[in-house]
């Protein structure tokens, strides 16, 4: 399977909410799996960079996301993700997207959230998270609800291109 093109801002699949998987074991479930796991590896490979991608992204209006973190031991889909917990703790940060790779946004997110899911051999997990990781969970399964950074921005000047920021 090769990588799939990665849908950028504007593009009107970003903003739908997507719905549940039904059936881990449907042959279009498996190859969204595959079709995420194999655009994430291309975009790290070519960026040097790249930890997390949702099905919309690639055109699938399933929820679904896809995460490299090998930091914390995960790698891989999970399914049907939901926040079950979140800290009143809040943390401030430059956020950025596959979506629209050039663009940061200021976003303020929960410092530590709970995710429940199913992983892709059907079983379910409980995903505790806290700092890079919940920041990232939060960014993904933001795109399950058509939502992206540039909707949490923190206010009308939480925008900077890349180059900008990061000279
Ligand atoms: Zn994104």
């Amino acid at each position: 399977m090769a990588a799939k093109r990665i849908l950028l801002l504007g593009a009107p699949e970003l903003w739908r909410k997507c719905t549940a998987v039904k059936d881990i074991a449907l042959p279009e479930t498996k190859m969204t799996i595959r079709g995420l796991r194999d655009t994430l590896a291309d975009f790290r490979k070519k960026n040097g960079f790249g930890r997390g991608i949702a099905a919309p992204q690639i055109g699938v209006l399933k929820r679904i996301i896809y995460v490299h973190f090998p930091k914390a031991g995960i790698s891989g889909a999970l399914i049907n993700p939901r926040i079950v917990k979140r800290s009143r703790t809040r943390i401030r940060l430059w956020d950025d997207c596959f979506s629209f790779p050039e663009l940061l946004v200021k976003v303020q997110r929960a410092r530590e959230v709970t995710v429940s899911c199913t992983n892709e051999k059907g079983e379910n997990c409980v995903i505790a998270a806290k700092d890079d990781l919940a920041e990232l969970l939060q960014h993904e399964i933001d795109h399950l609800d058509g939502i992206l950074a540039v909707q949490r921005a923190i206010d009308n000047r939480s925008f900077a291109w890349r180059k900008e920021e990061t000279r």
